[in-house]
């Protein structure tokens, strides 16, 4: 955190260090990833992602959208826009957000370029994977989840509710969000997170959207179930088969 001199956001193990919450996914000569925050360009470097196909949204806030202006590389080297899928509400943010972009009287030849692809809470396809949505609570605001076969992605929420917690439910990994150990308005707490991983009864999780105030990822870890492990960035995962 800028500013911060906390044992955290000083120490020098890489899994302290992280950019914002996104995840690429892989499958079949498919790549997508989920939100475009901030760090969005300096993440699709890292990875050395050549080409991406989509763009999935949980949601508008910032620390997940506010990099899309960087899907102009890869405009640029397919000669496409790129397919955003996103909720009706999520597409008023980005227009709202981007609106340079979608201005007919702008004709900059550097714009992004994106196409929308309208999701809600019913099963859709990229590829040959079939994603579910699930709509969880982040403070009362909805948000997208996605559970793509045996793995189900959910970033900032507090709540799930019964019917979409069912859907989730025998998924084998769980990625989640536990911002910190007090709990929180908008977040998950680390026991919160925990006792949805239970009532999922993943067989493994793994915690994400971490606050630095969550502690130092080696002690904290150090103090969960081998089950539950904290995420970090450059993490790759297998998908179940
Ligand atoms: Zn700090
Ligand atoms: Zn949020
Ligand atoms: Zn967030």
């Amino acid at each position: 955190m800028i500013g911060c001199t906390c044992a955290v956001c000083r120490s020098a193990d890489p899994r302290d260090q992280r950019l914002r919450a996104s995840v690429l996914i892989t499958e079949d000569g498919v790549q997508y990833c989920i939100d475009a925050g901030p760090d969005f360009r300096q993440q699709m470097l890292r990875a050395g992602v050549i080409r991406l196909d989509a763009i999935l949204f949980t949601h508008a806030h910032k620390d997940h959208v506010a990099g899309l202006d960087d899907v102009r590389a890869f405009n640029y080297f397919s000669g496409k826009p790129m397919p955003l899928y996103a909720t009706k509400s999520v597409q008023r943010a980005i227009r709202r957000e981007f609106s340079y972009a979608f201005d007919p009287r702008n004709t900059y030849p550097g714009l992004p370029r994106i196409t929308f692809r309208t999701i809600d809470n019913a099963p859709f396809s990229i590829g040959k994977l079939t994603i579910l949505p699930v709509r969880v609570k982040h403070a009362g605001m909805p948000v997208l989840g996605f559970r793509i076969g045996d793995l189900t992605y959910i970033t900032d929420a507090n709540h799930i509710p019964p019917r979409e917690l069912k859907k989730i439910s025998g998924s084998r990994i769980l990625i989640i969000n536990a911002l910190r150990k007090e709990p929180h308005v908008s977040h998950f707490s680390l026991e919160e997170a925990i006792s949805i991983a239970r009532q999922v009864r993943a067989e493994r999780t793994y915690l994400t959207h971490i606050s630095h105030q969550m502690g130092l990822h080696a002690e904290v870890e150090s103090e969960l179930p081998s089950d539950i492990r904290l995420a970090f960035d450059m993490l790759s995962i297998e998908l179940p088969e």
